[in-house]
C-alpha cells in the first residue's frame, strides 16, 4: 500500500493507473461501516484509493473539528490488511488555499435537516467531496446510507456537473444492538449508548407499522417521538423520498425516515431506506 500525502503525488500516480479504480473518502477513526464500503470497493474495482481528510470546511464553528477522532496508525493498519492500493492523508494546506471558488448546497435540498441544523455543513462537504472525485478520477466512488442526505447531494453534485464517476450508495453497518456505528460513538458511555438505541428502535418500530399497511407520516413520527423519549433532544424525525422532498405518505420503495438527535451532548444520525 501506498501511502500518499499530496495531491500532485496523487494525481501523478493515477495517471500511472489503467483500469477501474474504486474510491473510499473517510474522515478516519475506522470502524466497521467504513470497512464494508471499503471491502465493496475493492471487490468490485481493480484498484482501491481510499482518503483519510478530516475536512475543516464542513464542521461549522462550535463542532467537534479538533475533538474529532484521529487514529492514524490504526486506521494505516485497517487499510493494509483490507489491501488498499493507495491511501491518501493529505494536510489542509495541500488541499485548500485561501479565498477559494466554492460551490453551494442546493437552496431547499441543502438546506432542510442536517443543512438546517448545519448551515453551511454541506457546503464544504460538497467542495471537499468535489475535489477528492477529481483528484482520485475514480471509476466509481463508495459512499455510505447512513449519510442520506450527504450521498443524495452527492449525486446531485455529480449529475448537475455532469461528472463521470459512478456513485455506489453503501448499506448501514449497525452494531450488534442496533446501534448505527459511527466515529462519534466513542463519546458514548454505557448509559449514554443504552439510550441512543432509541434512534435505530424508533426506525423499526416505524418500519413494522408500515409492514402493517400505515401510511400516514404524521401517525408514524407520532410513534416514534413516542420510542423517542430517552434522547436528550430530538432535533428532527423526517420522512423524504429519495430526492429529499418531504413525505405526507408513505410510499414503498421511496421513502427514507431519517432522526437526528443529542445523547449526553453527541450528536447522532440515524436514517432506514423504505
Ligand atoms: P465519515 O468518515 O464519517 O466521513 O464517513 C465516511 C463514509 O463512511 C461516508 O460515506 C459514510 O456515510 C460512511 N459510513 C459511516 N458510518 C457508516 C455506517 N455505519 N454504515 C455505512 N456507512 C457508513
Amino acid at each position: 500500500m501506498k501511502i500518499i500525502t499530496t495531491t500532485e503525488e496523487l494525481q501523478k500516480l493515477r495517471k500511472e493507473i489503467d483500469g477501474s479504480v474504486g474510491f473510499v473518502p473517510t474522515m478516519g477513526a475506522l470502524h466497521n461501516g467504513h470497512l464494508s464500503l471499503i471491502r465493496q470497493a475493492r471487490d468490485e474495482n481493480e484498484h482501491l484509493i481510499v482518503s483519510i481528510f478530516v475536512n475543516p470546511t464542513q464542521f461549522l464553528e462550535g463542532e467537534d473539528l479538533d475533538a474529532y477522532p484521529r487514529k492514524e496508525e490504526a486506521d494505516i493498519r485497517i487499510c493494509e490488511l483490507a489491501k488498499v492500493d493507495i491511501l491518501f492523508m493529505p494536510s489542509i494546506s495541500s488541499m485548500y488555499e485561501k479565498d477559494e471558488l466554492c460551490i453551494g448546497a442546493p437552496a431547499i435540498r441543502g438546506y432542510i435537516l442536517e443543512g438546517q441544523k448545519r448551515a453551511g455543513h454541506f457546503d464544504g462537504m460538497l467542495q471537499i467531496v468535489m475535489k477528492l472525485l477529481n483528484i482520485s478520477s475514480a471509476t466509481r466512488a463508495y459512499f455510505g446510507k447512513k449519510d442520506a442526505q450527504q450521498l443524495s447531494l452527492i449525486s446531485q453534485m455529480v449529475k448537475n456537473y455532469f461528472m463521470s464517476v459512478s456513485i455506489v450508495p453503501c448499506e448501514i453497518i449497525r452494531d450488534e444492538s442496533g446501534l448505527a456505528l459511527s466515529s462519534r460513538n466513542i463519546y458514548l458511555n454505557s448509559d449514554e449508548k443504552g439510550r441512543a438505541l432509541s434512534l435505530s428502535r424508533s426506525l423499526k418500530e416505524a418500519t413494522k407499522m408500515i409492514m402493517s399497511g400505515e401510511k400516514s407520516v404524521v401517525n408514524i413520527k407520532e410513534n416514534m417521538h413516542f420510542h423517542l423519549k430517552d434522547i436528550d433532544s430530538v432535533e428532527y424525525v423526517c420522512i423524504v423520498d429519495r430526492e429529499f422532498n418531504i413525505r405526507d405518505e408513505i410510499e414503498i420503495g421511496d421513502s427514507i425516515i431519517l432522526v437526528a438527535g443529542k445523547v449526553g451532548g453527541v450528536r447522532l444520525i440515524d436514517n432506514i431506506w423504505i
